[in-house]
């Protein structure tokens, strides 16, 4: 069965509540696509108005973060009990933003993934090299790892149902995106991985995205490539770009 495409914003840290809704009501129109999973990741204070706002249209909201934790004293966190009963669907794990300035590693990502999965929210799970290890050419080795720490214990029934964002460091918000055959080599790859650890149809069902300053006019043979299911938009989500990106197909 072909995989649908999922194409989710990362909003960040950027719009307030108000502006969060302002912006939603400019792009409801823009982002309407049935053969797309849309959704738009905000930050958690912006998560309420935001359910509220995208009622009875196609999108999704989604959370940047959440603890691993079910409740307690973790001063400044958010539970995954919280998100769901705020009414998300799907919440990015392991960014590479989160590792760099929050210490996220490989082994805080499993334990979210596996939280986040008890929950039945959906993981988008973020891997992605430096371009030191670029150079280096470890790149695939060092993804591989990525996938495997970050899927200890996950069911192939979980699996099946997660998202994984391959999103090279040095080209998020960098305005440099991977060419096609990068990308489409290192979702490949991820594919490959997910095989091993688990079976063909899990690697089959798993939708990969590609990350990493996504626009307009590089969607579209991104999102042609056999492993890429979508991709991950930072910078140009909060545009009326995105629903050109959305509708990449048209
Ligand atoms: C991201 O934040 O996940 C991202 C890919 O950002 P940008 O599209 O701005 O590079």
């Amino acid at each position: 069965m072909a995989r649908k495409k999922i194409i989710a914003g990362n909003w960040k840290m950027n719009m307030t509540p108000s502006q969060a809704v302002e912006l939603i009501n400019t792009l409801k129109p823009l982002v309407k696509n049935d053969d797309v999973d849309v959704v738009f990741c905000v930050p958690a204070i912006d998560i309420i108005p935001a359910v509220e706002a995208v009622k009875d249209t196609n999108i999704h909201i989604g959370a940047e973060n959440m603890y691993f934790e079910e409740k307690g004293a973790f001063t400044g966190e958010i539970s995954p009990e919280m998100l769901v009963d705020a009414g998300v669907k799907y919440v990015i794990i392991g960014h590479s933003e989160r590792r760099e300035y929050f210490a996220e590693t490989d082994e805080t990502v499993n334990k979210k993934v596996l939280k986040a999965f008890e929950h039945n929210l959906t993981p988008i799970v973020c891997c992605g090299e430096t371009l030191t290890q670029r150079e280096q050419g470890v790149t695939i080795d060092f993804i591989r790892q990525q996938i495997k720490v970050a899927f200890l214990n996950v069911s192939a029934e979980q699996a099946a149902q997660a998202v994984i964002a391959y999103e090279p460091i040095w080209a998020i918000g960098t305005g440099k995106v991977a060419t096609t055959q990068q990308a489409q080599e290192v979702c490949k790859a991820i594919r490959d991985c997910i095989g091993e650890i688990y079976d063909e149809a899990t690697a089959a069902a798993i939708r990969i995205q590609y990350g990493g300053s996504v626009s307009a006019s590089s969607a579209p043979e991104l999102f042609a490539q056999a492993d890429i299911d979508g991709g991950l938009v930072g910078g140009a989500s909060l545009k009326a770009d995105f629903g050109q990106i959305v509708n990449y197909d048209k």
